[in-house]
């Protein structure tokens, strides 16, 4: 079976490294020409500060960025743009979440639930804020196959929930959680929801409306954009109600030496200047994916990932973090994941990584920012491989040489 990637000579980088085999995009994707060029355009030639300036120059920034809003939008399946806020990335739209609207809404009787997949930037602010309130954290099981656990998830909500922050994805497991599912029952008990999308948004298709979040956070260096530009969503009546946690130029509409009254809609949570070069990259990787066409983006990844899995699976000295996680099962939520971790029957994952290193193999190693997990599941470590629109068949058979020669010459040594 051939599976080669027509999109491969999009990604320069495969110039400069040509035996490159690129295996971490669930880290941060490579990036397009294309995206590098609209970058590199804006900057030269357009370049101003945003919401500020009369003149024209500033006043054409300006609109690019309302329009990235409004891009961003229908993307996500948002109707409105002004539920769309531009911040650093995930982590900094979960901590602004945490303190320009859920903080205030704590009390000691509180609890917060999220599962036992969280990246630490969707438990920190949470374990953070419950040490600051009294309130509780409750941590939801997975099933067999790295799923949130539904049923389990559910029976810890009682009237003192007040938040359930999940990804839609983990970034170690990689399956698709049933956020629908979970937001739907959050909202009939008016508990707020926040999806950490940040490893979700590349599989496409994404629509806030109908998975009913009140919040939705990703980071464009997951789709190929550039790293310090994210995106959260805020269902449009959860806005209004939100206090902006950084304080400064921007976010005002009229300022004393005694008070000051912020603006409404995103922008009295946008302080400072605009990072408009990264928004610029952030829409041009969405067009380019667009472009591309998301059918032939999911037909592609698929058939990849299951040629990944089922390689892996073969191996018999391969160890998947969760015992079922190569087997998809027969829910509706579980899309392939495009990416997946495991050990290597007793060799350290970093001895691994360094190995496959040595070959012009990156994979990550380590904990994956998820300690908390590796501990539920009892490993400290893992090795972490993810697709991308560059991966072909061959690098799936270098990565299934390179562990098989590592397996072979770390345990002789
Ligand atoms: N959540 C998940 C599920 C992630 O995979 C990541 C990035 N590894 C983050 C949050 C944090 O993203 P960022 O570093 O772009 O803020």
């Amino acid at each position: 079976m051939a599976i080669v990637s027509p999109w491969k000579q999009d990604f320069p980088v495969f110039t400069t490294y040509q035996e490159l085999c690129y295996l971490d995009s669930a880290a941060t994707c490579l990036t397009p020409k294309r995206v590098a060029d609209a970058m590199h355009y804006y900057q030269c030639h357009l370049h101003a500060n945003s919401h500020k300036g009369l003149y024209q120059l500033s006043a054409n920034v300006t609109a690019q960025v309302e329009k990235a809003r409004e891009r961003i939008a229908e993307f996500i399946g948002a109707s409105d743009q002004n539920t769309i806020v531009f911040t650093s990335g995930t982590t900094e739209s979960i901590n602004l979440i945490a303190y320009s609207y859920i903080a205030s809404r704590l009390t000691s009787d509180s609890n917060i639930i999220i599962s036992a997949a969280e990246h630490h930037a969707n438990l920190l602010p949470w374990q953070r804020l419950c040490q600051q309130t009294g309130a509780s954290l409750r941590v939801a099981p997975l099933d067999q196959y790295g799923v949130i656990d539904i049923a389990q998830l559910k029976a810890l909500v009682d009237s003192h929930t007040a938040l359930i922050s999940i990804s839609h994805s983990s970034n170690v497991i990689g399956k698709i959680n049933p956020v629908q599912n979970i937001c739907q029952f959050g909202r009939q008990r008016n508990i707020i929801t926040v999806i950490d999308g940040a490893q979700a948004v590349c599989h496409g298709g994404i629509n806030v409306e109908a998975i009913g979040c009140d919040f939705y956070v990703f980071s464009g260096h997951k789709i190929y954009g550039p790293t310090g530009c994210g995106v959260l969503y805020c269902r449009i009546n959860v806005i209004d109600q939100m206090q902006p946690y950084q304080v400064g130029g921007g976010v005002i509409d009229n300022v004393t030496y005694e008070s000051s009254r912020y603006l409404s809609g995103p922008l009295k949570l946008e302080a400072g200047s605009h990072n408009v070069i990264g928004i610029i990259g952030l829409v041009e990787a969405i067009n380019y994916l667009d472009d591309i066409g998301w059918p032939d983006i999911t037909h592609y990844l698929k058939t990849l990932s299951g040629y990944m899995q089922k390689s892996l699976s073969q191996l018999n000295v391969i160890k998947p973090v969760v015992p079922n996680s190569f087997i998809t099962t027969h829910l509706d939520t579980q899309a392939t994941p495009y990416l997946t971790s495991f050990q290597l029957d007793k060799v350290h994952s970093h001895d691994v990584a360094s190995m496959l290193d040595s070959k012009n193999i990156a994979v990550r190693a380590g904990h994956h920012c998820a300690q908390p997990l590796h501990k539920a599941l009892g490993i400290n470590t893992s090795v972490r491989v993810s697709l991308g629109l560059y991966n072909e068949r061959s690098d799936i058979d270098r990565l299934i040489d390179g562990l098989a020669q590592t397996h072979k010459l770390l345990l002789i040594e």
